[in-house]
């Protein structure tokens, strides 16, 4: 996974592209529309996947970018999650 698995982590943390809670996915040829993922068309030749939320909005990804969203939005943390580190704070040495 390279630009693209960024591209749609990136587009998770700002909120662009929701999280994987979906009610279902189905696949399909291409519609030449573009992906919610990496913006490209889903080409006829390509297997475009239309995912439904809850509350009827859809999304429409390339297979691929399907499975990278998949990925990355179990990868992102939401603000709510607890964290399992908390990372030491270091303070700088005052110098006497
Ligand atoms: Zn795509």
């Amino acid at each position: 996974m390279g630009a693209t698995y960024d591209t749609i982590r990136d587009k998770i943390a700002r909120g662009a592209l929701p999280r994987s809670t979906y009610t279902s996915a189905s696949m399909g040829h291409g519609l030449s529309a573009p992906c919610d993922g990496c913006d490209e068309a889903v080409v006829p030749a390509d297997t475009e996947v239309t995912v439904e939320f809850p509350g009827g909005s859809a999304l429409r990804f390339h297979l691929d970018c399907f499975g990278a969203w998949r990925v990355a939005s179990s990868a992102v943390v939401a603000p709510s999650e607890p964290m399992t580190t908390t990372p030491r704070r270091v303070l700088p040495r005052r110098e006497e």
